[in-house]
């Protein structure tokens, strides 16, 4: 094969959470969905490490854990939603990530990620995270709501000082079907609550 420095999405937000994420930390991984991201932070963590994961479908955690083999003991699997993650997590995190839309090979597709709470995760997540960690979200929009939600989310966003956040999007422009686009985003600063320019 070619040597591809463009790659697709999911190569680039774990390359991105790999270069803060250090062994011993603590993560989120905001959509446990079938395990994959929860897998990949579960090695980057080490022995060490924490992974807290989160989904609202008891399914979806059973798949997780499946998939997590030996490794599911650095895990914290739960069964909530990731709105609720300051109630699971005291202290820093090292890095977050989000999968957005539903729950592949699902039979249940109108099970998806919202606005309301994909937004109140992340800036609870902003907040715990350590200074220069990184949060990365995988965008999907092609199914029933997920404009919407890309909409809500980028507006958001558009709000965060860029003295706290800096936030960036990274897309392929030429696959067909709908490709998933990246959102990463970067602690510029220690914060508990990220400022948004309108509170200024
Ligand atoms: N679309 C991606 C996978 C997304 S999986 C892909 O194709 O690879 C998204 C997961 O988020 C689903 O398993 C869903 O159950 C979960 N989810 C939905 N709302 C949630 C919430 N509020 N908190 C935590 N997980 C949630």
């Amino acid at each position: 094969m070619t040597d591809i420095i463009l790659h697709r999405v999911l190569p680039i937000s774990k390359r991105l959470i790999s270069e803060r994420v250090q062994s011993g930390e603590t993560v989120v991984d905001a959509t446990a969905g079938n395990g994959n991201d929860t897998l990949f932070l579960a090695e980057l963590v080490g022995e060490n490490g924490r992974v807290i994961a989160f989904d609202i479908q008891q399914k979806a955690l059973d798949a997780t854990k499946q998939h997590l083999g030996e490794l599911a003991g650095r895990t914290r699997l739960i069964l909530d939603s990731h709105a609720n993650v300051r109630e699971y997590v005291d202290g820093e995190i090292g890095g977050a990530m989000f999968n957005l839309g539903y729950l592949p090979y699902s039979e249940d597709e109108s099970i998806i990620t919202t606005p309301s709470s994909t937004i109140a995760a992340l800036d609870a997540l902003l907040g715990l995270l350590k200074k220069s960690g990184i949060i990365t979200i995988t965008v999907y929009d092609g199914h029933d709501g997920g404009s919407e939600e890309r909409d809500a989310l980028l507006a958001y966003i558009r709000t965060l000082h860029q003295g706290d956040v800096h936030a960036i999007r990274y897309e392929l422009l030429n696959q067909r079907r709908n490709p998933p686009f990246l959102i990463a985003m970067e602690k510029m600063r220690d914060f508990t609550e990220v400022r948004k320019v309108a509170d200024e």
